[in-house]
């Protein structure tokens, strides 16, 4: 099956790539041109509306969801601050890098894996933080953290948020949960290729920006006078203009479709994909009512598994015989769980009864 097969599996109402891939065709105009700033500010209003935020400073950083982390923690945390981290999958150990590498003092707060992080664990584990730092969506685990509770309970601390595999495809208030800083990626749930992450911040995260984040690309005071409509624009580093073009266009098809809609597409896929394993016999990973639709993990039952095909062999022939690309299991869980992403525009029924379909054909 050839690539384009599979990217283009499933036409109807939520497939951006159509609009995507006219949008990279359009002429790549200069990054100061009146034409291409007015469609930058129309992105990040589109950003604001499905953030749901009003925050002014919100734009996509020139580079994928990793980048957004860096850009958000770089710029208030530095050596002498303390930041506590949720770490119940790979993403939360990754901001734990990040931060260290900021010269912050980290405290950790650990769940087990496919468990979702306690709102109070986070609250109580040090008395006056400036930040602390959750997974909204863990990919790794298929977990969703609870945000709400986190951001009624920080006191002065600012909540930062990893909302890479969140936006787009399960409720996410930025504003109304009290989220300071938050960072997406565009192939997620979005379903527009991978290069850019969405970024918003609140005025009280830039009240408390450190004086020379150990970035300079990323030091988000500098962007501001580039992406923040109102002001003189001041060139920092040249957009990637064609990658703004398509998430524009993907942003266009999410807020046509209606951001509830996008997501009541993701939970019943999701609802359809998890009831059908469970009646095959399957074991869910992740804890029950914490599930994400968007990102399905479940464990491998190795009897399950036909004479001579691995795990890694099931998901070959899935992609090789079906089209369909499914994930292996990541650090603790390599080997034992699989992590089923419908999400973007491959989050649609036909899709999920293919796949269920494909997995009786192999595994008998
Ligand atoms: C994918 C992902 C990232 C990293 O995004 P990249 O685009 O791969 O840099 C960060 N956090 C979560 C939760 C993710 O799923």
């Amino acid at each position: 099956m050839s690539h384009a097969d599979r990217i283009l599996m499933g036409p109807g109402p939520g497939n951006p790539y159509p609009q995507v891939i006219k949008a990279f065709g359009r002429p790549v105009l200069g990054h100061l041109d009146p034409d291409f700033i007015a469609l930058l500010d129309e992105t990040n209003d589109r950003l604001r509306e499905v953030f749901r935020t009003a925050n002014p400073l919100t734009f996509p950083v020139s580079a994928t969801g990793s980048a957004g982390m860096e850009a958000t923690f770089v710029n208030v945390l530095g050596p002498g601050d303390t930041v506590v981290i949720g770490v119940n999958g790979v993403f939360g150990e990754r901001m734990c890098d990040v931060a260290s590498r900021c010269g912050a003092t980290v405290v950790r707060v650990d769940a087990e894996w496919g468990q979702a992080l306690d709102p109070q664990d986070l609250l109580d584990a040090h008395p006056d933080p400036k930040v602390i730092a959750v997974v909204h969506a863990e990919t790794s685990t298929g977990v969703r953290n609870d945000i709400a509770p986190i951001g009624a309970g920080k006191g002065d601390a600012l909540l930062l948020v990893d909302c890479v595999t969140s936006l787009g495809g399960i409720p996410l208030e930025i504003d109304a949960w009290g989220v300071d800083l938050a960072y997406s990626g565009t192939q997620k749930c979005l379903g527009v290729p991978p290069g850019l992450s969405p970024v918003t911040v609140s005025a009280a995260a830039i009240d408390r920006f450190v004086e020379k984040p150990q970035s300079w690309y990323l030091d988000l005071q500098m962007i501001a006078r580039y992406v923040t409509s109102g002001g003189e624009r001041a060139y920092h580093h040249t957009a990637p203009i064609s990658m703004i073009y398509a998430l524009h266009a993907g942003l266009g098809v999410v807020l046509e479709e209606g951001l509830e809609n996008v997501q009541a597409r993701h939970q019943a896929c999701g609802d359809k994909l998890q009831a059908g394993l469970v009646d095959r016999g399957f074991e869910l990973f992740a804890q029950e009512g914490h599930r994400l639709p968007e990102l399905t993990s479940v464990l491998i039952p190795p009897g399950r598994l036909p004479e001579g095909l691995d795990e890694a062999g099931v998901r070959g022939r899935l992609l090789s015989e079906y089209g369909i690309e499914i994930g292996g299991g990541l650090g603790p869980v390599a080997g034992k769980v699989w992590r089923i992403g419908c999400m973007g525009h491959t989050a649609r029924i036909r899709n999920v009864t293919l796949l269920l379909a494909a997995l009786d054909e192999i595994l008998g």
